[in-house]
C-alpha cells in the first residue's frame, strides 16, 4: 500500500481481503486515465478471474481511442463498484449507500497472440453468461473480427477495497418513537 493507495475516509471501511470477490462479481469498470492533458472516466466490460489476482482484462474495437491509449501503456485507474443497498435515515445528512467498491492501479499491454486472445474473449463472455458455450450457444467470432478487437491485459499494481454496510447511523435512527422514517432498500436480492 502506498499513499495513493491509503483510504484515509473511513479507513475502518476498507476490506483487504475482499478485492478479488469484488472485482470478480462486478460487471462494469470505469475506467480513468488521462489523455492530452485531460482527465476522462469511461465505463467498460471486463474480465476478472481471482486465479490471477493481478491481471484484468479489457476489450474493444482496435479503433476505440481509449483502446488505443491504454494500449501504448497510459496509466491506468480502474473502478468497479458493487452497488447494494440504498440507506435512508430520520436526518438529511445520514442517509447514505451500502456498496463493496475496488480502485486499481496499473498499466494495460495489448495481447497479440490470436489463441491467447480468443481464450481470454472466451473467458470473459463465460464470466457475463455463464450457462452459454461456444460451438453451441454461439459461434465463435470469424477471424476478421478477431482482428478488429484488441484485447488488453491491466496488471494492476495497485488496489483498495472499501465497503460499507448495515443500517442508518443518525442520531435518531435508533429510536423507533423519533419522528421520520429510516431503513435500507436492499439491492442484493437476497433481502
Ligand atoms: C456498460 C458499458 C460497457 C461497455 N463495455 C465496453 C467494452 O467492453 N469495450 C469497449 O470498447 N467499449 C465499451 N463500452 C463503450 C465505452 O464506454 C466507450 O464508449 C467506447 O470504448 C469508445 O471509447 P472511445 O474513447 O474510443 O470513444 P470516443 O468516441 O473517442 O470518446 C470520445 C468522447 O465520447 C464520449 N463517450 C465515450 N464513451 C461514452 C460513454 N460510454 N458514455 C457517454 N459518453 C461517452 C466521451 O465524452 C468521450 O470523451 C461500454 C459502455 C458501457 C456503458
Amino acid at each position: 500500500m502506498s499513499q495513493r493507495t491509503r483510504i484515509r475516509r473511513h479507513p475502518e471501511r476498507a476490506v483487504p481481503e475482499e478485492w478479488q470477490d469484488i472485482l470478480a462479481r462486478g460487471m462494469v469498470a470505469h475506467l480513468g486515465f488521462v489523455q492530452d492533458g485531460l482527465p476522462y472516466v469511461l465505463p467498460f466490460s471486463y474480465h476478472y478471474d481471482p486465479a490471477q489476482p493481478n491481471l484484468l482484462y479489457l476489450h474493444g474495437s482496435v479503433k476505440s481511442r481509449a483502446i488505443r491509449h491504454l494500449a501504448a501503456g497510459a496509466p491506468v485507474c480502474v473502478e468497479v463498484t458493487l452497488l447494494d443497498g440504498l440507506v435512508y435515515s430520520r436526518d438529511a445528512q445520514y442517509h447514505s449507500m451500502n456498496y463493496r467498491s475496488v480502485v486499481c492501479f496499473g498499466t494495460a499491454r495489448p495481447i497479440s497472440d490470436k489463441a491467447e486472445k480468443e481464450a481470454i474473449l472466451e473467458r470473459m463472455t463465460r464470466r457475463y453468461f455463464p450457462g452459454r458455450t461456444l460451438g453451441q450457444d454461439y459461434a465463435p467470432a470469424h477471424p476478421q473480427q478477431l482482428r478488429g478487437t484488441a484485447v488488453l491485459e491491466v496488471r494492476i499494481e495497485e488496489w483498495s477495497a472499501k465497503a460499507r454496510r448495515g443500517g442508518p447511523r443518525g442520531p435518531r435512527d435508533a429510536d423507533p418513537t423519533a419522528p421520520g422514517t429510516c431503513g435500507v432498500v436492499d439491492l442484493t436480492g437476497k433481502g
